[in-house]
């Protein structure tokens, strides 16, 4: 049996064990995914802990997604590199190679939704650790993107680093860069448990493709206020899913059975 995990802190709410186990009981994969709660301090310790004990892979949530790639002995992608975070170690072989499959889900979402990526104008809202893999993930694909957050120089940094695709702009300036924009990414925590939204209702429209990365609740405040505006909306499950299943692939090298894990996701939502 392969063992496969998720290291955060905490873990308890976290949907990854039965999206993944849903996905080893659909292809027959004889598998277990379980999560694992280190200290802070004590995520080197965990991963040389996980590699010693034959675990094939882990995901890696808050906090340690940006310290993960500072670990000797890990080689990031690309993408992991230039977002300066992973979520996603593959500890099968002699080396560990870390991932990026937020920024990968998160596109994928995007597209899957009939989004053409290529050229699209997209304002993003944050700049936290949702906010760069998107925004990086988003370039990649051949997108321009704004990117907006409550602590500018935040946005700024992002834009410098992201190459002469990405603005940055205050978050003052969302309703005039929605004028133009074909999407719309909330990848801020505002919405979280919360009636509130990071975009004032009257600025969104009809012509917009909504995207909330918050999926606690489904159906955000900012995700209604674009359905009223008669916007396409998509919920953050979607990305959820599919950076689940963008691990699934790199671990296993089976292509996800993303019907069956997306119904376990949404049954728990
Ligand atoms: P993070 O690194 O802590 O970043 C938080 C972001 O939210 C920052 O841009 C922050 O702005 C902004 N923010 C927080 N409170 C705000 C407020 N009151 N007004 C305006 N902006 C505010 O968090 P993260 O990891 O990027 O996560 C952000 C959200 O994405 C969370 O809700 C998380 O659950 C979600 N997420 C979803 C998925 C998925 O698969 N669907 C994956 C990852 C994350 P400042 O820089 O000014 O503080």
């Amino acid at each position: 049996m392969d063992v496969y995990g998720l290291v955060g802190n905490p873990v308890g709410h976290s949907l990854s064990p039965a999206m993944h186990e849903a996905a080893y009981d659909a292809l027959g994969v004889d598998a277990r995914y379980v999560s694992f709660e280190p200290d802070r301090g004590d995520l080197a310790a965990a991963v040389a802990g996980a590699r010693a004990l034959g675990i094939e892979g882990i995901n890696v949530t808050i906090p340690f997604k940006e310290e993960v790639l500072e670990l000797d002995g890990i080689i990031p992608d690309d993408s992991a590199q230039q977002i300066g975070a992973a979520n996603t170690l593959d500890l099968s072989g002699e080396t560990v190679t870390a991932h990026n499959t937020d920024a990968t889900g998160a596109r994928r979402a995007l597209i899957e939704s009939g989004v053409t990526l290529q050229d699209a104008t997209v304002t993003v809202v944050g700049a936290g650790g949702a906010g760069r893999a998107i925004t990086v993930s988003l370039v990649r694909a051949g997108a321009n993107v704004r990117v907006v957050n409550r602590t500018l120089d935040r946005a700024e940094r992002l834009a410098e680093e992201a190459g002469e695709r990405v603005s940055a702009y205050p978050l003052s300036d969302v309703p005039s860069l929605l004028g133009d924009s074909d999407v719309l990414v909330n990848a801020t925590s505002v919405g979280m448990e919360t009636e509130s939204s990071p975009v004032p209702a009257e600025a969104v429209h009809g012509e917009l493709t909504v995207f909330d990365a918050v999926y606690r609740p489904l159906q955000t405040r900012l995700l209604r206020d674009a359905q009223a505006a008669g916007a396409k909306t998509i919920d953050g499950a979607r990305m959820l899913l599919y950076q689940g299943a963008a691990a699934f692939e790199i671990w296993t090298g089976h292509a996800a059975p993303v019907d069956e894990m997306e119904r376990t996701l949404y049954d728990r939502l």
